[in-house]
């Protein structure tokens, strides 16, 4: 099931809120994903990003068709978790109510007005709890650079072209856009030392990723098919996977990464919709020399249309450039569409050996670098290991992340004949 393009997508529908027809708005009302929210710092509740604005969601029950009303009733609870149990056909009706509210021509303007938040004078929380989370390695590009630093002779593991790898990670570490986390200290052994230290990691490393948030779950013993995956994943959000190299290197064998990557993972607020993201799909393929993947991870559908294409960036403000009141510079830019693996595929391969993904659970899409080293998701392959420093504005220069630096995500989606949307941007900072 891949959400088809209907009504809620027309690139000329308009909204009554003025902000939210600005050409580069994230949030047109073509958009309308959901986050949690509060205005006055202690209650939490679901909100919809419209424009410059949160739409406080619990609110507006009674100006929506009696099905719905029972949904919004249930979301003044600070979790997106009531409103993903409602499952993925109900997603759908929602989606149009709430483009049917917001549009230049609804009847219930005035009513709703009350309810718009400022999106800049909001604090945002989770979507949800986190119950479990999975980190993929979807980006051949970044596996095959990576692979090079660590195993010069034998980059991509001959396991890569068939299984989409993945390793279990931190759930109770990952947290919201804003995130501040100290440098982490590990066993780190130098090449030229005989045995390791314990001490701050001197390789501290983003990963450009986004987030895959499953909306309903599957019983334990229990597949799910490709044809049904989509339908199983509520949004997507950016993520960033803090990463300490060298704690990394020495730990990794045999058993995958550990604590190189459980001190700290920073998601955006805001939860974009499958269904919004209905304009923007690609196909989905492999080189021809490449082996086609097994048939349970096949389906026509995916074929034709399981690629996304959604563009990335990430960029960084040090210290100094913050106090200098110098914009954040750019990294990279990447794409989603050169991941090897589909969002449909991570679902399937999770679950296909029974294993119940549940409502709530993160699953990581693995850095997504390009083909280019200009599309690289992380300071490991930009710098090539730590040999070549990228300048910054002149006046500083970094191999991997230094304190007070603050690295910000953002990713869009454009195409001609479809409203550009937005995720928002994730921010976080070592201190
Ligand atoms: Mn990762």
């Amino acid at each position: 099931m891949i959400f088809k393009i209907n009504e809620t997508h027309d690139p000329e529908l308009t909204s009554w809120v003025d902000s939210a027809n600005d050409e580069f708005t994230d949030f047109p009302i073509q958009n309308l994903p959901f986050s949690v929210f509060s205005s006055d710092g202690h209650t939490f509740r679901v909100g919809v990003g419209i424009g410059n604005y949160v739409l406080d969601f619990s609110k507006i029950a009674a100006f929506m068709s009696s099905e719905m009303e029972s949904i919004s009733s249930l979301c003044s609870s600070p979790s997106l978790i009531p409103l993903m149990g409602a499952g993925s056909v109900v997603w759908s009706e929602l989606r149009v109510n709430l483009s049917k509210l917001l549009r230049s021509d609804s009847k219930y303007a005035k009513d709703i007005e009350p309810h718009l938040y400022a999106m800049d004078t909001v604090e945002f929380a989770m979507p949800c709890h986190i119950g479990d989370f999975t980190d993929f390695y979807s980006s051949i590009h970044h596996a095959t650079a990576i692979g090079k630093l660590f195993r010069p002779d034998n980059p991509l593991l001959p396991n890569y072209k068939w299984v989409p790898i993945a390793y279990h990670g931190r759930a109770s570490s990952v947290n919201i856009s804003g995130q501040e986390f100290k440098r982490p200290w590990g066993q780190i052994k130098a090449a030229d030392q005989n045995i390791p230290s314990y001490q701050p990691t001197s390789k501290l490393d983003f990963e450009l990723e986004m987030g895959i948030l499953i909306g309903t779950g599957n019983g334990l013993g229990e597949t799910i098919q490709m044809e049904e995956a989509e339908a199983h994943i509520f949004g997507l959000c950016l993520l960033n996977d803090w990463s300490a190299r060298d704690i990394q290197a020495w730990e990794y064998q045999p058993l995958g990464p550990f604590l190189a990557k459980s001190f700290a993972s920073t998601i955006s607020p805001w939860m974009i919709t499958m269904e919004a993201l209905a304009p923007f799909r690609t196909a989905y393929s492999r080189p021809i020399e490449d082996p086609e993947p097994l048939p349970h991870l096949t389906s026509r559908e995916n074929s034709m249309n399981g690629g996304l294409d959604i563009s990335l960036e990430v960029g960084l403000q040090s210290r100094l450039m913050k106090q200098k009141n110098i914009a954040p510079q750019s990294l990279a830019r990447s794409n989603f569409s050169h991941s090897y693996w589909t969002a449909a595929q991570m679902v399937t391969h999770h679950a296909s050996n029974g294993c119940n993904l549940r409502a709530g659970d993160l699953l990581g899409t693995g850095t997504q670098s390009g083909p280019a080293l200009s599309e690289a998701g992380s300071m490991l392959e930009l710098s090539q290991g730590g040999q070549v420093p990228i300048e910054l504005h002149g006046e500083e220069n970094r191999v991997f992340i230094e304190d007070g630096d603050t690295i910000t995500m953002k990713a869009w989606c454009e195409k001609e004949g479809a409203r550009r949307i937005g995720f928002g941007s994730v921010d976080s900072r070592v201190v």
